[in-house]
C-alpha cells in the first residue's frame, strides 16, 4: 500500500500542475491574447480555477494529513515542514464556504472594472462602494479563518506568514524617522532636471537588457523575457516568464524593471525544482521575493560596481544617444532622485514613503478609524506629510494602484518589508563575501548568486520570514541597514 507520505506527494503534486497551467494562461494572457478571445480565455481561466480549487481542497489530502500527524515522530526534518505546510494551505482553502469564493472572484471582477474607469474619470464616488464591499468581505474572510478579530493582521499574513500589523508598525515609525528628514536633505541638493536618455532605439535595449540579465544569472533553457502592458515575473523553478516594456524616451525603466523581474526570476530558479509541489521547493512569502527582486535591482544593478563593466557595452549600442553625458552623469541619471505622487514611477529613495502612506491608511480602514467616503483626503493630507506634495486629482491620488480592486489588502506593506530585508541581505553578504564589487566590476555575480541559493532560496518555507532573516543575517529585521545603505549611495552623489 502507498504510505500516507507520498499519498500526498502525488495529491500536491497534481495540484501544483493545475496551478502553473493556471499561470500559464495568465501569462499568456498578458503576453499574447488575440484581442477577441478575451471572453474564450476567461472561460479557460474559470474552469482551471475551479479545477485547482477542487484540487486544493480534495478530501483525501486531509485524510493522508490526519495520518501523518498521529505519526508525527516518523517523519523526518523536511517532511515536518511539508506537513505544517500542506495543512496550513488545507485548512486555509476548506475554510472557505465555495459561494464565499464564488462571491468574492465575482466581486473582484466588477471592482476591476470599476476602478479602472473611475481612475480614467478621476471619479473616486463610483468606486467607493466597491472598496466599502471589499472591506466587508475581507472581514468576513478573516472571520472565517478564525481571525475575526484582527482582520488586518489575517491580510497580512496572508502575503507574509508571521508579521503582524504590530511589529510592522514598529519597524515603519523608526524607519520614518530616519527616512523624511535624509529625502528632504537630498531633496534640497538634487534638483529636479529632466532626464536626458532619449531616442534609445528599442532593439538594442532589448539586446542590451538580454545580455545584463544572462550575466547576472538568468537561465534563459528555463525562462523567458516578453514583452506585456506590466513588468511581472510568473511560473517557478523550471519555466520561469518574465515580462517588461519598451519605450524609447524611458530606457532605464525598461532595463531596471528587466532587473527587478530578473531577481524574481533567480528566486524561481534558485528554488529546489524537484520539490516544486511542496513547501520545500516554494517562496515563503511576498516580502522576501521583493527583497530578491530589489537586491539585484537596486544594491547590485545601480552600484559603480555593475556599471563600470556594462558602461563600455551600453555605450557600444547606444553611443550617439550617450556621446554628451559623461559617466558620472549617467550614473547619476541612474541613481535620479526626483519626487512624484506616483507610487510605481518612484525612485528608491522615496519608494518606502508611498508604501508607508499606504499602509497607514489600510489600517485605519481596518480599525474604522477611517471611513472610505473620506478617503481621498486622508491620502491627500498624508501625501502632503510624507512626501510634501498634494496630488491635484484623485487619479495620481487614492486611484493610482490596482490592488485593493482585487481585496489585495496588507500587500503593500512587502514592498517596503523587501527593501528592508534586501538591505539587511546585503550588508551580510559584502561582509561574508569579501571583493564582491571588484568582481561584479569584472562581470563576475556568481559569487553573491551562489549565496542567496545557498542562505535563501534552498530553504524553501522551512522558516518564516523573520526566523530566516535572523537566520541569514545574525539579526533581527531592522530599518536601520536601509537607512544606512540609502545615506550611503544618495548621499556620496547628492549630500
Ligand atoms: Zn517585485
Amino acid at each position: 500500500m502507498t504510505s500516507a507520505y507520498d499519498r500526498l506527494l502525488s495529491l500536491l503534486k497534481s495540484q501544483h500542475l493545475i496551478q502553473s497551467v493556471e499561470g500559464l494562461l495568465g501569462w499568456d494572457e498578458q503576453v499574447n491574447l488575440p484581442p477577441k478571445s478575451a471572453g474564450f480565455r476567461s472561460e479557460q481561466m474559470a474552469e482551471m480555477a475551479r479545477l485547482a480549487h477542487e484540487a486544493a481542497s480534495d478530501s483525501a489530502i486531509g485524510d493522508a494529513l490526519a495520518e501523518l500527524e498521529t505519526d508525527r515522530a516518523n517523519l523526518d526534518d523536511e517532511q515536518q515542514v511539508v506537513v505544517r505546510e500542506a495543512r496550513r494551505d488545507y485548512d486555509r482553502v476548506i475554510r472557505l464556504p465555495a459561494e464565499f469564493v464564488s462571491e468574492k472572484a465575482r466581486h473582484s471582477s466588477a471592482a476591476y472594472h470599476a476602478w479602472a474607469k473611475a481612475r480614467e474619470e478621476r471619479d473616486f464616488a463610483s468606486y467607493a462602494p466597491f472598496i466599502e464591499r471589499h472591506i466587508e468581505l475581507a472581514k468576513e474572510e478573516a472571520d472565517l479563518q478564525g481571525w475575526g478579530d484582527r482582520p488586518y493582521d489575517y491580510a497580512v499574513d496572508l502575503h507574509d506568514p508571521g508579521f503582524s500589523a504590530e511589529q510592522i508598525s514598529g519597524l515603519f515609525s523608526e524607519l520614518k524617522a530616519g527616512l523624511v528628514p535624509l529625502v528632504q536633505e537630498i531633496e534640497a541638493k538634487a534638483g529636479d532636471t529632466p532626464s536626458a536618455l532619449r531616442g534609445f532605439p528599442v532593439d538594442a535595449q532589448r539586446t542590451f537588457l538580454r545580455e545584463v540579465t544572462q550575466q547576472l544569472g538568468f537561465d534563459y533553457e528555463h525562462g523567458r523575457i516578453d514583452v506585456a502592458l506590466h513588468p511581472f515575473c510568473s511560473g517557478d523553478g523550471l519555466d520561469v516568464r518574465m515580462t517588461t516594456r519598451f519605450h524609447p524616451d524611458e530606457p532605464l525603466d525598461s532595463l531596471f524593471s528587466s532587473i527587478h523581474e530578473t531577481g524574481h526570476g533567480l528566486y524561481a530558479q534558485g528554488l529546489r525544482s524537484e520539490h516544486a509541489a511542496t513547501a520545500l521547493g516554494q517562496h515563503i512569502g511576498m516580502a522576501v521575493h521583493e527583497s530578491q527582486s530589489r537586491m539585484w535591482e537596486n544594491q547590485v544593478g545601480r552600484s559603480r560596481a555593475l556599471w563600470a563593466y556594462f558602461e563600455p557595452r551600453y555605450r557600444e549600442l547606444f553611443g550617439e544617444r550617450l556621446a554628451d553625458i559623461s559617466s558620472e552623469e549617467l550614473y547619476r541619471e541612474i541613481n535620479a532622485v526626483r519626487p512624484t505622487l506616483i507610487r510605481v514611477d518612484s525612485d528608491e529613495v522615496h519608494y518606502n514613503l508611498h508604501i508607508i502612506l499606504r499602509f497607514e491608511i489600510e489600517q485605519a480602514l481596518f480599525r474604522g478609524d477611517l471611513a472610505v467616503a473620506d478617503l481621498p483626503a486622508a491620502w491627500n493630507d498624508k501625501c502632503e506629510e510624507l512626501l510634501g506634495c498634494r496630488p491635484s486629482h484623485d487619479g495620481e491620488g487614492v486611484l493610482q494602484d490596482v490592488h485593493w480592486s482585487g481585496g489585495a489588502f496588507g500587500y503593500f506593506p512587502s514592498y517596503c518589508l523587501g527593501n528592508m530585508i534586501a538591505a539587511q541581505n546585503w550588508d551580510q553578504a559584502r561582509q561574508v563575501l569579501p571583493n564582491l564589487e571588484d568582481e561584479f566590476a569584472a562581470g563576475d555575480f556568481s559569487r553573491l548568486l551562489d549565496w542567496t541559493r545557498r542562505e535563501i532560496h534552498h530553504h524553501g518555507k522551512r522558516y518564516d520570514t523573520s526566523e530566516l532573516v535572523e537566520k541569514v543575517t545574525g539579526k533581527p529585521l531592522s530599518p536601520q541597514p536601509l537607512l544606512a545603505y540609502l545615506r550611503d549611495r544618495y548621499g556620496e552623489i547628492y549630500l
